[in-house]
């Protein structure tokens, strides 16, 4: 080793830019996280606005609880959070952040812009800047209702080597259009709104907490066909509860595309779920096929690990054997009923 390989602590915006990689790989990762942090602020209404397929501008309005004028600078910074104060409220986490890394990254990588008011008052806001810069981003004053709205412009402008890795705005925005529709899926009770280029691409009201309602939201956002070639369930057994719906045999694709499966409300793509699935699926479907569903699980949140990965896409279940089982079960159930490979809907 030579004498000049000393060790030292990394300056902060190069250490934000090394963690961006893990959590920001395309615009449509910067609308997860910036749209995640909108419905934990507790937000009606979500509105989110690209340019260029989200390179050139993501914009995200809210009309959540805001942030305040004094935390404003602080919500930049890394390992800087609202949502969680102890490693005991790591066990039972229900927001969807926790871990205080997407505004700092994100803003290390982009020009971003936050502007938000707690008030009610309409002139009550306050707005930040942030240009990959570590300097103490000044806050001034901005007119605002209440709610936040992030501005993040000219991704990846000071990492070349990641911006190459971006496709073209219609591939970009079709991932932007994939996280939207999770989301979307995640909480029928919020009001969202997807613009591309101006133009709306999903306007989606706030539905009904009922099998009618969400299948509005359903209809517009996958098909209405999905609807008529699947079967709806609501099954509970040990403390686990599993709705939703499953897609006949008759609905299969050659990708694995359209698998929606939410715990707890988030999203996550799961080895052991996707195993329990696809046995369900077995009889019922050819080799090949893959089955078109929207599933959610519902469980006690203390038995179930979601700080696995910074994404937060794999969850590690505490008892993997039971929830394995009990997707087994339930999906085996509701498919028996149906033909194998039938080309018309069962009667169910
Ligand atoms: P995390 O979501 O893990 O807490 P983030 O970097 O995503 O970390 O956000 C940092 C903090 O900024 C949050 O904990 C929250 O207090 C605040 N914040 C970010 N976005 C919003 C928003 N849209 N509304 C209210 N507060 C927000
Ligand atoms: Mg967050």
């Amino acid at each position: 080793m030579t004498e000049s390989a000393r060790i030292r602590i990394l300056d902060p915006r190069l250490a934000n830019q090394i963690a961006a990689g893990e959590v920001v790989e395309r615009p449509a990762s910067v609308v997860k996280e910036i749209v995640e942090n909108a419905i934990d602020a507790g937000s009606r209404r979500i509105e989110v606005e690209l340019e260029s397929g989200g390179s050139r501008l993501i914009r995200v309005r809210d009309d959540g609880i805001g942030i305040d004028e004094s935390d404003l600078p602080l919500a930049l910074s890394r390992h800087a959070t609202s949502k969680i104060s102890s490693l005991d409220d790591l066990e039972d986490v229900v927001s969807l952040g926790f871990r205080g890394e997407a505004l700092a990254s994100i803003s290390s990588v982009s020009r971003l812009e936050l502007i938000s008011n707690v008030s009610e008052s309409p002139d009550g806001g306050w707005r930040v800047v942030a240009e990959g810069r570590q300097m103490e981003p000044r806050v001034t004053p901005a007119p605002h209702p209440r709610g936040t709205s992030v501005l993040v412009r000219d991704l990846f402008f000071n990492t070349p080597a990641r911006r190459k890795f971006l496709r073209t705005e219609k591939t970009e925005f079709g991932h932007v259009e994939e996280a939207f529709r999770r989301l979307a899926l995640s909480r029928f009770d919020i009001t969202w709104l997807l613009k591309h280029n101006q133009k709306v691409v999903h306007q989606l009201p706030a539905v009904a907490e009922d099998q009618a309602g969400r299948e509005r939201r359903i209809g517009s956002l996958l098909s209405k066909r999905f609807l008529d070639e699947s079967l709806h369930l609501d099954l509970e057994a040990s403390g686990l509860r599993l709705w939703g719906w499953v897609g006949l045999p008759a609905h299969s694709r050659a990708q694995a595309d359209q698998q929606y499966f939410f715990v707890n409300g988030r999203i996550v793509r799961d080895r052991l779920v996707a195993h329990a699935i696809r046995q369900a699926y077995r009889d019922v479907l050819f080799h090949g096929r893959h089955p078109v569903f929207v599933l959610y699980l519902e469980l006690d949140p203390r038995v179930v690990d979601v700080n696995v990965h910074p994404t937060k896409h794999e969850v590690r279940f505490r008892d993997g054997r039971l929830v394995h089982d009990f997707l087994f079960s339930s999906l085996h159930r509701a498919l028996a009923a149906v033909k194998p490979n039938a080309g018309e809907a069962g009667e169910e």
